[in-house]
């Protein structure tokens, strides 16, 4: 977007450092670094004022419209620290891309896209002592925009906030890669086409919950969400993408309004592809895939996303009942797209796409 006229990042650093949670208790979303970057939206006058400031509570009028109407979108993205030490970024022009694309859906203004991975660039080297060194560990990065207007009515606000805030993490894996249980959701929708499925919004998250408790009921860790309309066609896993390998082609749910258009999504079509591995992009049915399965077809089903990057799937739950995938064990393709994409990510392997910042 605009380039040349960035305003300037201001720093106000905090007066004291907070003690750090030791590696192996870090968890995920729990902790949260020395600083945070606020920048202030007014109509009229733009999206002004970018700063990185002390780590800290913001107050908000009770009536301040993203408590009412959920006018909110937000990001997630990590940051990987290497043996060498250097600390990189794994593909965040993607994210602040998509960022935007969420904003559009929500009536909320863009924000500069360059401004956004410098107030990225420049939070994480300030709390650069934040990025922990263990292996599988990494410092989550939320960015994240609110409604901010006090008034309880129904339109786009007039303010808004936008706020880069960051969580150490632990490892996902602490015990190495492990195969999930899911349940296929068959009462609850996630989205609908025209909907706001594509969009990264409160909402969405807010309304997959109910299925989420169900499924911890059949000890399943997440949901499979079908589509709104036919309540036949795969769509996603909770805060995954999902891949299936049927016959030896893989296939994931195309794109088309109602799912997330993840990173990890797109980067591991861009390994398949390299790879010379068949993947196809188009509708699969819950039906498509319980025939495989009887058949002995389905050979894998994994699930992409920031958090697990690969989490391979060791059994579906469907109307109670049980599939086993690959016998309940991680499969050879799921494990080769993890290696290769945390070797990329923690630099253990050569970057042959240039993800890495
Ligand atoms: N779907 C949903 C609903 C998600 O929340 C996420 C996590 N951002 C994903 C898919 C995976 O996207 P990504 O690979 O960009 O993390």
């Amino acid at each position: 977007m605009r380039s040349g006229t960035m305003p300037v990042i201001e720093l106000i650093p905090a007066r004291e450092a907070k003690p750090k949670p030791p590696a192996d208790r870090l968890g995920f979303g729990r902790h949260f670094t020395d600083h945070m970057f606020v920048m202030d939206y007014e109509e009229g006058r733009g999206w002004h004022s970018p700063r990185i400031v002390p780590y800290q509570p913001i107050a908000l009028d009770p009536s301040a419209m993203v408590l009412h109407y959920a006018q909110t979108v937000f990001e997630g993205l990590k940051a990987f620290r290497s043996a060498d030490g250097r600390i990189r970024l794994f593909r965040p022009e993607m994210n602040i891309k998509r960022l935007n694309r969420s904003c559009v859906r929500l009536s909320i203004p863009p924000v500069d896209e360059q401004l956004a991975l410098e107030a990225i660039r420049k939070l994480v080297e300030t709390d650069s002592g934040w990025v922990p060194g263990e292996a599988g560990t990494s410092l989550y990065i939320r960015p994240f925009i609110i409604a901010t207007e006090p008034h309880v009515g129904v339109a786009p606000s007039s303010t808004y906030l936008f706020l880069i805030i960051m969580s150490p993490v632990g490892a996902y894996y602490a015990e190495g890669l492990k195969p999930v249980s899911i349940m296929v959701e068959t009462r609850d929708v996630r989205a609908v086409p025209g909907g706001v499925g594509d969009a990264k919004t409160g909402g969405n998250y807010a309304a997959s919950l109910r299925a989420q408790q169900e499924a911890k009921k059949y000890g399943s860790s997440q949901v499979l969400w079908l589509d709104g309309v036919h309540r036949r066609y795969v769509e996603e896993v909770g805060s995954m993408n999902v891949f299936f390998k049927v016959d030896g082609t893989v296939v994931t749910p195309e794109l088309g309004g109602s799912i997330l258009d993840g990173i990890t999504r797109n980067s591991v079509l861009r390994l398949l592809q390299q790879w010379g591995v068949k993947a196809e992009e188009r509708r699969i049915s819950i039906d498509e895939i319980e025939e495989a399965h009887r058949d002995g077809r389905l050979e894998e089903a994994f699930g992409t996303g920031t958090a697990a990057v690969i989490s391979p799937i060791g059994e579906l739950v469907l109307g109670g009942r049980k599939l086993a995938v690959n016998g309940g064990e991680i499969g050879p393709l799921a494990s080769k797209l993890y290696e290769t994409l945390t070797g990329i990510q923690y630099g253990r392997i050569e970057d042959p796409f240039g993800w890495m910042m």
